[in-house]
């Protein structure tokens, strides 16, 4: 690893099933698939990365954040790492304005940022479990009739009876 390597955790909430929410970048729905341990890695992502429950499409596991979690990330990024590269700069830049004995004036303003703020997740869909892969049930929206697929290998999931 370089020193230069910045490493960013952004800690998504879970429901109180331990469910994390996701989004699939091909038709925009969201699910909620179960979160991994903090002592496990989790299922590994297979080949061509996890499938849509609704579309069937797959991504790779770095392709399923929500709107709110970029959005949460993009501004952790500019905090952690665009605020101090702006400082940084403008330190810099005043440096040499000393060394030039103050004939040049300089100011740097940092642009404004937004905070990135504690995400909720709400207890809401429903579960979904498979006999493909029992470890990997998911939620899916609560109005989705539509077939539901394993996020894994991308079967079909048995239909929920009709009440
Ligand atoms: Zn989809
Ligand atoms: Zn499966």
């Amino acid at each position: 690893m370089s020193d230069d390597e910045v490493i960013l955790e952004m800690s998504m909430p879970l429901d109180s099933d331990g469910f994390l929410r996701r989004r699939c970048s091909s038709c925009e729905r969201e699910l909620k698939w179960l979160a991994a341990g903090d002592d496990e890695d989790g299922t590994e992502a297979p080949d061509g990365g996890f499938f849509c429950p609704y579309c069937g499409i797959q991504a790779p596991p770095g392709e399923w954040l929500t709107e709110a979690q970029e959005e949460n990330f993009t501004a952790m990024i500019q905090q952690e790492v665009l605020g101090p590269l702006f400082k940084d700069f403008g330190d810099g830049l005043q440096r040499s304005a000393d060394r030039s004995q103050g004939f040049l004036s300089v100011e740097v303003t940092q642009p404004e940022f937004d905070e990135p703020v504690d995400l909720m997740e709400a207890e809401d869909m429903r579960r979904v479990d498979f006999a493909c892969h029992p470890g990997e049930s998911i939620k899916v929206l609560e109005d989705w009739s539509g077939p539901v697929r394993c996020v894994v290998c991308g079967s079909l999931a048995d239909q929920p009876p009709a009440d």
